[in-house]
């Protein structure tokens, strides 16, 4: 049970939802955008997030786009991930999404509920991050399109009360030679130990990791040594770890010393998939 009440509010466009988050923060509410909802439902019930009212943006008919135009694949905030996932638009998304808790709770998650989320991980940025995407956001003044690695550090650097309305991938960025893989310590469903999504384009290969840091990332320097071809892999992985962002998580999942290990032999595996040829199922 949640143990706080809140009140309902259902909107229809992007522009009401902000109106409506601005109009009830300005009389001291506190208001949550409700996606999927599920942070509200597991976390609420620990008190480890709060709402006075909850904004359902479900019914904004932009938020729930999913579909091929003008040479960009659109997907609404909204959208379920098991609907992304079954429309096999975007298979490296699809595949890492298709690892994200089970497929009774990837009907309520959201793509953007994933990515605004308070749980870190945020697995299914890991593909956006390395294909040629743009979000729209909504805001008081309006909305804008912006290349998502330029509001993305750790998170979506959102201002309070905007709204995530769309993520556009290049169409050419679908079907790109890729690698995904999510490892786990010891269960079938759960949160990573670690996951990479890689691909290769233009002969050079694109990496996001989750799972190493309390939070997700691309790195140029990273990549920057992966690529140079001149060396061994496992010598350019064994120089890339020198560069690897901080802190490195330790959990109960596992030492930093036994993630660093793991995403070796995970970016070996990925670098002999796509140094070779073709697409990478697992
Ligand atoms: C059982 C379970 C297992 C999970 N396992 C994993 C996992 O393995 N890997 C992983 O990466 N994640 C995992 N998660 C995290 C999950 O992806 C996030 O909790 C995500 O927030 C849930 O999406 P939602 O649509 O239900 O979000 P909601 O609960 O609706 O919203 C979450 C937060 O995001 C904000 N928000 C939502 N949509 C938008 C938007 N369009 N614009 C701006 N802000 C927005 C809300 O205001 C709220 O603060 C798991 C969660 C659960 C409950």
């Amino acid at each position: 049970m949640i143990p706080f009440d809140f009140s309902y509010y259902k909107v229809w466009s992007a522009e009401e939802a902000v109106l409506l988050y601005h109009s009830l923060r300005k009389k001291g509410i506190r208001p949550y955008y409700y996606a999927g909802g599920t942070e509200l439902i597991t976390l609420g019930r620990v008190n480890e997030v709060h709402a006075d009212a909850v904004i359902d943006i479900k019914g904004i008919a932009e938020c729930k786009t999913l579909q091929l135009e003008h040479g960009r694949l659109i997907m609404g905030a909204a959208l379920p991930l098991a609907k992304i996932r079954e429309s096999g638009l975007f298979p490296l998304l699809g595949q890492t999404i298709g690892e994200i808790s089970d497929h009774t709770a990837r009907n309520k998650i959201t793509l953007g509920g994933n990515l605004c989320g308070h749980i870190y991980y945020r697995e299914a940025v890991l593909p956006l991050l390395i294909s040629d995407t743009e979000v729209v956001i909504a805001s008081r003044s309006g909305k804008r399109s912006v290349p998502l690695h330029s509001i993305f550090d750790r998170r979506p650097q959102l201002e309070e009360g905007e709204l995530l309305v769309q993520l556009h991938v290049k169409s050419d960025d679908l079907e790109l030679p890729y690698y995904t893989r999510k490892k786990r310590r010891q269960w079938d469903i759960g949160y990573p130990l670690i996951t990479v999504a890689a691909v290769k384009k233009d002969e050079k290969f694109r990496v996001a990791i989750s799972g190493l840091c309390p939070f997700p990332f691309r790195s140029e320097s990273l990549e920057e040594i992966l690529n140079d071809r001149r060396r061994h892999p496992t010598a350019r992985i064994e120089q890339a770890i020198r560069h690897l962002p901080e802190p490195i998580s330790s959990d109960v999942e596992g030492s930093p010393e036994y993630r660093v290990f793991v995403l070796k032999n995970t970016l070996l595996d990925a670098l002999e998939a796509l140094e070779g040829e073709g697409h990478e199922h697992s």
